[in-house]
């Protein structure tokens, strides 16, 4: 039986980065040093209006006009690349630390930070079979050592049609109501630290964050790329 299996796990999962697909050598890893070292910009320093309950937006790489991390981002999504997930989030783990202003990575780290991914619903990540959000933050969680909400805490409540193509006005619309907490216990005694894949007009991220800090809380958002 296993020898019937490997060569197929081969065929499905080559040894390839999975952004530029060039082959992969020595320990496993998903994407080549190429492409985490060179091939994707810092994202630029710009003025995003922030709400109350949102303290910083820290996002690693900015959009390529070429679409490369387009493309990743994704395959992460559509082809169930999980482990491109978790390595991407370890990435944005270790950007974090390093690139962070130093006070506030200070104040995060004694806040007990903890990380909350944004939840799918239920059918979609049935439909999937993960969650690319919780696969980023068990990345970044690797990488900083800061736990991970416990799933099913923070729920997506109603299925919300893709934002593409919608202005920010109708994107928040959309999404309104659209999260509800199971519990409050874990979250009110930390600093949640919201993680996604992009950051586009911030209408999920912001969503999500007025939906779980209450009685002036704040927290923070950590995406992979900015759009
Ligand atoms: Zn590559």
């Amino acid at each position: 039986m296993k020898r019937w299996i490997q060569p197929f796990i081969e065929v499905a999962f080559p040894n390839v980065c999975a952004c530029c697909g060039s082959s992969l050598y020595g320990d496993k890893r998903y994407i080549c040093a190429w492409c985490t070292d060179s091939r994707f910009e810092d994202a630029w320093d710009e003025e995003t209006i922030l709400p109350d309950n949102v303290q910083f937006v820290f996002s690693m790489w900015q959009f390529d006009k070429s679409g490369n991390l387009q493309d990743l981002l994704h395959n992460l999504k559509y082809n169930f690349l999980k482990e491109v997930g978790r390595e991407l989030g370890y990435l944005a783990g270790r950007a974090f630390i390093e690139k962070m202003d130093a006070d506030i990575l200070q104040e995060v780290q004694e806040a007990r930070p903890l990380m909350v991914p944004v939840p799918l619903h239920r059918s979609k990540e049935r439909k999937r079979g993960f969650n690319q959000s919780s696969a980023l933050a068990e990345g970044f969680s690797k990488a900083t050592g800061w736990p991970v909400l416990t799933d099913n805490t923070v729920i997506r409540k109603r299925k919300t049609k893709t934002q593409t193509g919608l202005t920010t006005g109708q994107r928040a619309h959309n999404l309104n109501g659209a999260f509800g907490v199971n519990s409050r216990e874990l979250l009110e005694e930390a600093f949640p630290l919201i993680i996604d894949d992009v950051f586009t007009t911030g209408a999920t991220t912001f969503e999500l964050a007025s939906t779980i800090c209450c009685n002036g809380q704040t927290c923070g958002i950590v995406t992979i790329a900015k759009a």
